[in-house]
C-alpha cells in the first residue's frame, strides 16, 4: 500500500467512524413526543439525561420546551437509567447496631469481599461464660472478649463489602474500647435463649448458621468460630487454628489465617517468638455446621501475658483486622 493509499485508506474508515457516531448521536421525534417521551424512547430515564439533553439542543426546542417535529435532535451520552444505575451500584454503608453507637455506622471502603457470606460465632455466651481470667477482684470471662473480637471482626468484613451474619448476640454491649469488660449473660443466639446444656448449646448455634445457609445464595460462604482461652506457654504467643478433619476449605481458611498472623507477628513483634499451629480436631461445632470453617483459640485469659494482650482494645481490633485480611487472602484464592 503505498502513501497515497494509506491516507485515503484512512480518510474513508475516518468518515466511516464519524458517520456511524452521527447516526447513533442524534434522532427526529415522532408525532406528539414531549422531551420525556422521545427520550424514553431510547432509553433515557435518569434526570441527567434529560438535563443534557436540553443542554446539547439549546434553541432546538420550542419555547415552552416543546421538539419540533422534522428536526433532529442530539442524544445525550451519559447514564440512561437512573433508576437501573442505583439497583446496580454498590452499597457506600451500612448500619450494624449489635456494633453499638458509636461503632454502628459502616462505611463500605472496597469491595474486596463482594460475593463473600461470613457466619461470625464467638465461643460460649448466656449461662456459660467460658474460661474466667482473674485481675484482683475482677473476673473476665471468655465470652466476653471473645464477642468484642467476633464484633470488630464483622465490622472489619463489612468494611470490605462481605455479607456478615453475627450469630451470638448481645443487643446491649456492641464493640468496646474498655480494657476490662463488664460481664453479663444477656447474650442470645440470634435472639434466642442459650440454653446451659453444653451440646444443646452447640447444637443450637450449628442449626442457626445451617438455616441461614440454605437463604444465602453467596456461593463463598465461611464460618469462623472465635474462642480465648487455649493454653499458653511463657513469653510465646500460642494462636491455634483448627479446621474439621477432612475439610480441604476449613483447612485453607485456617492456613490463609494462620500465614496473616505469622506474617503480622515477624513484622511487628520479631522478638516475641509466634507459635501458631494449624491442624484438625474434631470438634462438634467445625462437624455440625455446614459452611467450611476455622476454630480460632486466640490466647489464653487465664495466662498474664496473654491477658495483658488481650485487655488493650488496640490488640483486639488487631486480631480482627489480621483474621479479616486472612479471610481476603482465602476468598481470592477460592477458585
Ligand atoms: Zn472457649
Amino acid at each position: 500500500m503505498n502513501i497515497r493509499k494509506l491516507f485515503l485508506f484512512a480518510f474513508w474508515t475516518g468518515c466511516c467512524l464519524t458517520s456511524t457516531l452521527y447516526a447513533q448521536e442524534r434522532a427526529k421525534p415522532k408525532k406528539g413526543e414531549g422531551v420525556s417521551t422521545f427520550l424514553q424512547r431510547f432509553g433515557y430515564t435518569s434526570r441527567a439525561a434529560q438535563k443534557e439533553f436540553l443542554e446539547i439542543n439549546k434553541g432546538k426546542l420550542t419555547r415552552d420546551g416543546g421538539l419540533i417535529l422534522g428536526r433532529s435532535y442530539r442524544l445525550p451520552t451519559g447514564k440512561k437509567s437512573g433508576k437501573k444505575a442505583r439497583a446496580g451500584s454498590r452499597k457506600t454503608s451500612v448500619v450494624e447496631p449489635l456494633f453499638g453507637p458509636v461503632y454502628q455506622n459502616v462505611s463500605v471502603r472496597s469491595h474486596e469481599l463482594d460475593g463473600a457470606c461470613l457466619y461470625l460465632v464467638s465461643g460460649h455466651g448466656g449461662p456459660d461464660p467460658g474460661a474466667i481470667g482473674k485481675v484482683g477482684n475482677r473476673e473476665l470471662h471468655e465470652d466476653e472478649y471473645a464477642y468484642d473480637i467476633i464484633l470488630r471482626l464483622g465490622r472489619a468484613l463489612m468494611e470490605k463489602g462481605a455479607k456478615v451474619h453475627i450469630i451470638i448476640q448481645d443487643e446491649k454491649d456492641g464493640i468496646r474500647d474498655d480494657r476490662y469488660l463488664s460481664n453479663s449473660d444477656r447474650e442470645t443466639c440470634l435472639g434466642q435463649t442459650i440454653p446451659l446444656d453444653q451440646i444443646a448449646r452447640l447444637q443450637q448455634r450449628c442449626d442457626a448458621i445451617n438455616r441461614l445457609t440454605y437463604k444465602d445464595k453467596e456461593k463463598y460462604k465461611r464460618a469462623i468460630f472465635i474462642h480465648v482461652d487455649s493454653r499458653g506457654r511463657k513469653d510465646q504467643v500460642d494462636v491455634f487454628f483448627y479446621h474439621s478433619p477432612g475439610s480441604k476449605l476449613g483447612k485453607r481458611l485456617a492456613e490463609n489465617i494462620h500465614k496473616t498472623f505469622e506474617r503480622k507477628y515477624d513484622k511487628h513483634q520479631p522478638n516475641r517468638g509466634f507459635r501458631g499451629t494449624v491442624s484438625e480436631r474434631s470438634l462438634y461445632v467445625l462437624k455440625k455446621s455446614n459452611p467450611a470453617a476455622a476454630f480460632l483459640e486466640l490466647g489464653n485469659l487465664q495466662n498474664e501475658r496473654d491477658r495483658k494482650r488481650l485487655v488493650i482494645p488496640s490488640n483486639r481490633q488487631a486480631l480482627a483486622d489480621w483474621i479479616c485480611q486472612g479471610i481476603i487472602k482465602d476468598f481470592k484464592g477460592k477458585q
